[in-house]
């Protein structure tokens, strides 16, 4: 490395409106990013002339420049799939946030899978119970339920499935493009790396004891148990099967299918709440009645729009953002109070009871999922509350006038504005 010409230092040590601005992408996101009465000093006082990610600053401005109402360092609640390890083989890839990237999500991991039409991930169970909805393509699901009955099912983008714990599955790409989804689990410590694979174990059953228990000489065996990878399969390429009826067909040949219900189609659900703003689909084990440590909340909000300020009373939120961008700041008490930015592929948390908002800070929806370890959803929403207690009492809390209590949308709407 030579040494920096005058020139160059001159240039670093510029206006730090200048590198902020840089930092930012363009004057005016600098500007938006810091929004006290103090800015011009503000700005000149982050001035940060030493090495710095660009890239990354850009995704993060309101951590740059915190709004002024942030205070303290409370746990960081923003990760993103963007920087996650990802494990590629023929037939697919997954990548994983658990605890051990995402410390503060102890109750909640969350997995993302591709498969290509044909590509399968391996029969196998775990401990956890698993939650999914498709992100893209089509896929095929197979799973026998704790009395011994098949389900199998075919799915397209938005589709859920839930998997108890303890039940073996599959899943498998489908044409034209196979299938990309999102696996959340109740355990914030689940890992990938750890599921049971049905041909990882075989290929650690005595060989002869393997024979005994199917009943053939264990010659028939020993070739294709020793063919088998350490490790198990996990993800590997075949021809996409045939049809959904030939494989229902086939699985069900002697016996009447599953009666549970192990796949919900998302898209033919009415939102629960619909405003100006955006709407909400909730589906929790009162409309998915297999769903019963997984709860969910779809949100649209609209460019400019708010998810208002609320909190849950039960659960921590695992949050995955699908689209648009945004910014939310979570209070965590004593005057702790944090914001970060999410767009796509990031995965934000919330800890249960913690007050929060989410703001559409882009031009497009914002679109994320709200997810809770948890049977069933709930929400409490500041405005809800505060509209439904004597108005005078409000008005000795928060020092507001009439005229501002008269004007808070009086209900629980999910977005706004109404
Ligand atoms: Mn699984
Ligand atoms: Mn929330």
């Amino acid at each position: 490395m030579s040494e920096r010409t005058p020139d160059e230092s001159q240039r670093r040590s510029a206006d730090a409106f200048e590198i902020a601005s840089a930092a930012l992408g363009s004057p005016e996101a600098a500007a938006r990013a810091y929004q006290g009465p103090d800015a011009p000093e503000m700005i000149r006082a982050a001035a940060n002339p030493g090495p710095k990610n660009l890239a990354m600053m850009g995704l993060q401005p309101d951590a740059y420049f915190p709004p002024p109402t942030d205070h303290g360092l409370p746990q960081n609640f923003w990760q993103s799939y963007g920087m996650a390890h990802r494990r590629v083989q023929p037939g697919g890839w997954t990548n994983q946030l658990n605890v051990s990237d995402f410390p503060i999500s102890t109750d909640i991991a969350g997995v993302q899978m591709a498969l290509t039409p044909g590509g399968i991930r391996e029969l196998h169970w775990h401990v956890q119970d698993e939650w999914a909805i498709m992100l893209a393509g089509n896929a095929r699901i197979t799973i026998l339920d704790g009395d011994g009955h098949m389900f199998i099912d075919d799915l397209a983008q938005n589709d859920l499935w839930y998997f108890p714990a303890g039940f073996p599955h599959s899943i498998q790409g489908l044409n034209p493009q196979g299938c990309e989804f999102l696996l959340v689990f109740d355990d914030g410590r689940f890992s990938e790396e750890d599921t049971t694979l049905v041909s990882d174990w075989l290929k650690h059953v005595p060989r002869e004891v393997l024979a005994k228990n199917w009943g053939v000489p264990i010659d028939k065996i020993v070739p294709a148990m020793d063919s088998l990878p350490g490790g198990g399969k996990y993800i590997f390429q075949e021809p996409v099967p045939p049809s959904l009826e030939a494989a229902r067909a086939a699985a069900n040949r002697d016996r009447s299918p599953s009666s549970s219900q192990f796949t919900f189609r998302f898209k033919d659900l009415k939102p629960q709440r619909e405003d100006r703003g955006g709407r909400v689909h909730i589906v929790d084990s009162t409309t998915f009645k297999v769903a019963k440590k997984i709860a969910m909340a779809h949100v649209t909000v609209h460019p400019g729009a708010l998810r208002e300020l609320h909190w849950h009373p039960k659960a921590n939120e695992w949050q995955y953002y699908l689209g648009g961008k945004s910014r939310m700041t979570v209070f965590f008490n004593h005057s702790q109070a944090r914001t970060a930015n999410f767009q796509a592929g990031d995965v934000g948390f919330v800890p249960a009871t913690f007050g929060h908002y989410v703001e559409n800070t882009g031009n497009e929806d914002l679109i994320f999922l709200e997810l809770f370890k948890s049977d069933v959803y709930q929400d409490v929403s500041l405005n809800d509350w505060l509209t439904h207690l004597p108005p005078d009492f409000v008005k000795q809390h928060l020092n507001i006038s009439q005229e501002v209590l008269d004007a808070i949308p009086p209900g629980n709407y999910g977005t706004l504005p109404r």
